[in-house]
């Protein structure tokens, strides 16, 4: 097969394999990694569902990540998606009053961030492997809550390679955080910063492009890389459960192979969504994306009218993973869409005014938003109707849903993508059902969200309480390169 070359964003002079673009994980110049041209599908729709989850990854990986070969990308696939997840559909989908529900969370941290970072640490040490690194790899991290644990789980005591992560002290639910604090093995490193996750973000984004940080690194053995989803080898494992969204719709009688569908995806950094507009770009009958914000509705006001402006009060929702005002990865939509000279253009806008035009109001995906009480209620409503218990960023979806449905008049066969186990977000999920749980403590509520809900506390979270506290670091937001330094160069 021909060699797929990735660009950047902001000059397409900067090119790079697959493996390179996983291991350098943003370009030099700031900008991301882009495939030069989509690949298409080279399997029917029907030739797809007779797979299973890992042989559509299969299907679909090795279309963007041609420089490894079919033992070595057999080999990762296989490492990622075994008994880690609850089920071995990877991915289920269950039918819910109107919507079908796509289930990201039966991994080892029960939020979609296992999808991608189950394969990643095979991804990138495979890829280590065939470019001769012979440095050790520093993967700087930060995150809103959710990538933070999934990336310490997927990189742990992976050889040659050190993890660090930075999260917002005061910006995530008390599981998260206690999923991140309580992290074993050697080579992790968790801090709480005094920040949001923008903050977080734009300070490591800023660490990568830091030349003298770098030569000083290079000289002491290391090399950095990022877990986040500005890394294309985090966008790219996404797509294939858009796929297995779709075939599982066909299968359950929702739809027929080839008809068109709506999804809905509740959106941070548009990692997740741009996914599956990658996946619609391979050939999957789309009709319209619908980018869910909660009330930091930045892109459902880029999507509404071409206008992308973070000079915002920042909220803290009870969606915490989708608290972000700079959504890095539609960076990459925007080189899609236009070329690299304007994408250029407009990022140093955003760094410098906080703002840039450009409209997209007429493509595929549509914006939508719910507030923190539309967010409630939808969990409340599902859950009256259906016994189902969602988390709030799917709760966000749902209500966002509803509101375009409504406002459009639309009925395409739905599915909403469920980002999060209701487990996560105990507190807020039961006080949305019903206010008596508001003073409840933490630990009962999850007793209590396994009887109304019918579904057994995860493994993976249960004796979290119990677990001794490991990370104990809380540092300002510009103390991050001092500290990064501290830990690696001692
Ligand atoms: C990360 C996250 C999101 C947002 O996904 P993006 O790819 O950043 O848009 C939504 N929900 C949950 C639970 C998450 O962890």
């Amino acid at each position: 097969m021909e060699n797929l070359k990735y660009v950047g964003t902001r000059n397409k002079n900067i090119t790079a394999t697959a493996s390179q673009a996983i291991l350098k994980g943003i370009c030099d110049d700031g900008g991301l990694f882009i495939p030069e041209k989509m690949p298409k599908l080279d399997k029917t729709l029907e030739q797809l569902s007779e797979l299973d989850y890992k042989g559509l990854a299969y299907e679909i990986l090795k279309l963007f990540l041609t420089d490894y070969t079919e033992e070595e990308l057999k080999y990762c696939i296989n490492g990622a998606y075994d008994e880690k997840f609850d089920t071995p559909e990877i991915a289920p989908v269950v039918k819910k009053a109107d919507v079908s529900i796509l289930e990201l969370f039966h991994g080892k941290t029960i939020a979609f961030k296992d999808m991608a970072l189950s394969i990643l640490p095979y991804l990138m040490k495979t890829a280590a492997k065939k470019n001769g690194i012979d440095k050790k790899i520093v993967i700087l991290t930060a995150t809103s809550g959710d990538t933070g644990k999934a990336a310490l789980e997927g990189f742990a005591n992976v050889e040659g390679i050190k993890i660090i992560v930075f999260f917002p002290e005061d910006g995530v639910s008390p599981v998260q955080k206690l999923q991140m604090v309580t992290q074993e093995g050697s080579n992790t490193c968790v801090a709480g910063i005094n920040g949001n996750f923008d903050d977080a973000q734009t300070a490591v984004k800023t660490i990568f492009t830091d030349k003298e940080l770098e030569k000083e690194l290079n000289d002491n053995g290391f090399m950095f890389s990022s877990a986040n989803s500005i890394n294309i080898g985090r966008l790219l494992p996404q797509v294939v459960y858009y796929f297995q969204a779709y075939i599982k719709m066909a299968k359950m009688g929702e739809i027929k192979l080839g008809d068109k569908i709506n999804v809905v995806v509740p959106t941070g950094n548009f990692g997740n969504i741009l996914a599956g507009y990658f996946a619609k770009q391979l050939g999957l009958p789309v009709k319209t994306f619908i980018c869910a914000s909660n009330i930091n509705n930045v892109l459902y006001d880029f999507f509404k009218t071409g206008k992308y402006d973070k000079n915002r009060k920042f909220n803290v929702t009870m969606s915490p993973s989708m608290d972000i005002l700079i959504s890095s990865n539609l960076e990459r939509l925007i080189c899609m869409s236009s070329s690299q000279e304007k994408t250029k253009e407009l990022m140093e806008s955003l760094s410098k005014d906080g703002k840039y035009t450009l409209d997209l109001t007429n493509g595929i995906i549509k914006g939508e938003y719910a507030t923190e009480e539309e967010t409630a209620e939808a969990i409340k409503d599902i859950y009256k109707k259906t016994g189902y218990v969602m988390d709030t960023h799917t709760a966000v979806a749902y209500a966002s849903y509803e509101k375009y449905k409504k406002e459009r008049n639309d009925n395409t066969p739905t599915v909403i993508v469920s980002t999060a186990s209701p487990y996560k977000f105990t507190k807020d999920v039961l006080k949305s059902i019903d206010k008596k749980y508001a003073d409840m403590e933490f630990f009962p509520l999850m007793k209590e969200l396994e009887k109304i809900s019918g579904v057994k506390i995860p493994e993976p979270i249960k004796g979290l309480e119990n677990k001794p506290i490991l990370h104990k670091n809380v540092i300002e937001k510009n103390e991050i390169k001092e500290f990064i330094k501290k830990q690696l160069i001692k």
